[in-house]
Order: structure tokens, then C-alpha cells, then sequence
């Protein structure tokens, strides 16, 4: 995503009801629930961009709570700005880089989670960057409840190709996994179209999606 620099948009986002302040994150894990002052299921979105697929979600499903989080202050603004038009009590937001989220969240507080779109990193030696990779599916196995999944898009093939190769490594085993999201009528019921995914889907791309849960120990 290319970042315009926007002017006085950290001091927004610091000083904003509807983002957590980044100095009090620490001291989070264990209290979403107390945040949120009800114990519906919470649900996260790494890498949420400006925030539409979120916002959607919030808006259809009131009995359940959302995160969305953003490494970038510029971006997240966008889905901020959109919160003040239209506040939903089920929805928060965090500025963080998801490398530290399991200093945020308590072992298997969040029921699922969502990746839309994540960065490819293409380098071999970013890899772990990625945020499918075994590093980050070794956060998300922290933080998730015992029949927690992880849903993730993309129209990057290789990076694709990358997330569906980590998962017997790392301890997880697919739902369901497809190449051609938007040509399979009954995984598209209920489909919440991303940014990222409206932009590429109309140019053509096919749309990758799988839904993971981690695979039972022997
Ligand atoms: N999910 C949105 C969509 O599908 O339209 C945005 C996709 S955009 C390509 C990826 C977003 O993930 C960017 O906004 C980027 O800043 C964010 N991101 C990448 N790595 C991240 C990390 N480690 N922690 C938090 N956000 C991250």
C-alpha cells in the first residue's frame, strides 16, 4: 500500500476513542472482554488497511466483537475517520505491528482471525515477515481459542502457494482451501469483499482463499 504522508495523523490516531493508546497495550491481554463489556466471541483482522471488510463485518454482525489492526497511523486514519461517521460499539482499533501481538491478547481469547491481502514480502529472507508464515501461525496458535480458524485472501499466487505450504509444517490443516474464491457459489455466501479484493477482482485476478484450524495432535 503506498502511503501518502498525512499531516498531524499520529497525534489523530493517539489521541482517538476508537484506537486502544498504544501505551497501554501491554497491559491488555486478559481485559478485551471487560474493553468490549460483554463476552461475545472477538475476532481480529491483521493488516485491516482502511478498514472496510471490518467495518462491514461490525455493522452485519452486532453480537460479536471486532479488532482491526494496522501497523500504519496513515492508513488506519482512514478507518477511523469512518468509525466518527458511523460508530459501532463492537469495533476498536490498534496501531501496532502484529510481530507483538501476543503481548496484547491472552492465550485463546480471540475465536478467529482475518488476513486480507497481506504483503507478499518476495524476498526468501523475509519470509517471516509473512504474515501466513510458521512464525506468524505460531502467534496466532497463542492467542486463539482451542476451535479458533484463520481466514485468509489474497490474489498473490506465490504468497499463496507459500501459506498453504506452511500449514503441515507449523501445525495446521485447511478447512477448506480454493483458488477461484468468486467462482465457487457456496464459499461466496456471506462473502465480505476487502479494498484490495474489489480492486484486483475486477481487473480479472482470481481470488485465493483458505480457512484453517490447527490439526489434531496425535
Ligand atoms: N486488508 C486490506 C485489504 O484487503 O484491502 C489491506 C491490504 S494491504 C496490501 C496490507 C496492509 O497490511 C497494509 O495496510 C499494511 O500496512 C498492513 N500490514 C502489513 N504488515 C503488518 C504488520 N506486521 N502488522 C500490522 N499491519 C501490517
Amino acid at each position: 500500500m503506498r502511503l501518502r504522508n498525512i499531516t498531524g495523523c499520529q497525534e489523530t490516531i493517539a489521541d482517538s476513542k476508537y484506537v486502544v493508546n498504544e501505551d497501554i497495550l501491554e497491559e491488555c491481554p486478559g481485559t478485551w472482554a471487560s474493553r468490549f463489556g460483554n463476552s461475545n466471541p472477538i475476532r481480529i483482522e491483521i493488516g485491516m488497511g482502511k478498514g472496510r471488510f471490518i467495518h462491514d463485518l461490525a455493522e452485519q454482525n452486532p453480537d460479536v466483537n471486532y479488532i482491526g489492526i494496522e501497523k500504519y497511523s496513515a492508513v488506519l486514519l482512514r478507518a477511523v475517520q469512518k468509525q466518527e461517521e458511523n460508530e459501532k460499539s463492537n469495533l476498536i482499533f490498534l496501531r501496532m505491528d502484529a510481530e507483538d501481538i501476543c503481548k496484547v491478547f491472552g492465550p485463546g481469547e480471540i475465536d478467529k482471525i482475518y488476513l486480507n491481502f497481506s504483503d507478499p514480502w518476495p524476498k526468501d529472507r523475509h519470509a517471516k515477515r509473512r504474515l501466513p508464515s510458521r512464525q506468524f501461525l505460531s502467534r496466532y496458535d497463542k492467542i486463539l481459542k482451542a476451535d479458533g480458524n484463520i481466514e485468509f485472501k489474497t490474489d498473490n499466487r506465490d504468497l499463496f502457494d507459500f501459506a498453504v505450504d506452511e500449514l503441515e509444517p507449523a501445525g495446521w490443516e485447511a478447512d477448506y482451501i480454493t483458488y477461484d474464491l468468486h467462482a465457487d457459489e457456496k464459499l461466496m455466501v456471506g462473502n465480505v469483499m476487502t479494498e484490495y479484493e474489489e480492486k484486483f477482482s475486477s481487473q480479472g485476478n482470481p481470488i485465493c482463499k483458505y480457512c484453517i484450524h490447527r490439526a489434531s495432535k496425535q
